[in-house]
């Protein structure tokens, strides 16, 4: 059963979406202050972190900094304000997403089916287990990729959104497709957030990210890999 840890201080809150996600089919653990919830998500043994900003201890944004130095498990933020920094800060930091409080549950438990199974592997391109384009070598079968011989530390995302294109006949795909297959179907989330994994993505393939040879802005259409 996917198990999905709760780092949130209101009990209630705790207790509701507790309710909702275990008769969703998941499992639930729980953590009541930033630092347990740090060593809770650390432990490697939840599929998905809801996370909280406003904690005792230590606050999410920190959270979400240092698990990320060491893990990339699937992070939705639940913040409780309507500002957009705190969305953006959220996801430039490695959040996979956020929702905002007051949320729906069913709002909730889509956000949560559609993180959790991009980990699953909801992009299934069919082709060989190596591909290569200009210095870069894609290992389908031990899952990295590597520049001029050396592996590149991709998040699962960043791996599926290469995968994706791979995948595809050279052309330009839009967001809204990013968002629909990288994402999840049912995902409704901001487009921004693929804006953000696409500048992420080419931080880390480019030798100049300013210069893009590769993962390329088709202005007002979206992107395209060139290979
Ligand atoms: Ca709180």
């Amino acid at each position: 059963m996917p198990s999905v840890l709760i780092v949130e201080d209101e009990k209630t809150i705790v207790d509701m979406l507790a309710f909702n996600l275990k008769r969703d089919g998941f499992e639930t653990a729980a953590a009541y202050d930033g630092p347990t919830g740090l060593d809770m998500a650390l432990s490697g043994q939840y599929d998905l972190v809801l996370l909280d900003v406003m904690l005792p201890g230590m606050d999410g944004f920190e959270i979400l900094r240092r698990l990320r130095e060491k893990s990339d498990v699937p992070v939705i933020m639940v913040t409780a304000r309507e500002e957009e920094r705190d969305k953006i800060l959220g996801l430039e930091t490695g959040a996979d997403d956020y929702v905002t409080k007051p949320f729906s549950v069913k709002e909730l438990s889509a956000r949560v089916k559609a993180n959790m199974r991009r980990t699953e592997g909801t992009v299934r391109a069919d082709m060989g287990d190596k591909v290569s384009f200009g210095p870069f070598v894609v290992d389908r079968g031990l899952h990295t990729v590597n520049k001029n011989g050396t592996e590149l530390e991709l998040t699962q995302r960043e791996y599926d959104i290469l995968t994706y294109f791979l995948s595809l006949p050279v052309r330009v795909v839009s967001r809204e497709e990013l968002m629909e297959k990288v994402w999840g179907f049912d995902y409704y989330g901001d487009l921004r957030a693929v804006d953000v994994a696409m500048r992420r993505l080419r931080e880390k393939l480019e030798d100049d990210p300013a210069e893009p040879q590769f993962i390329l802005t088709k202005r007002g259409q979206g992107y395209y890999l060139k290979r």
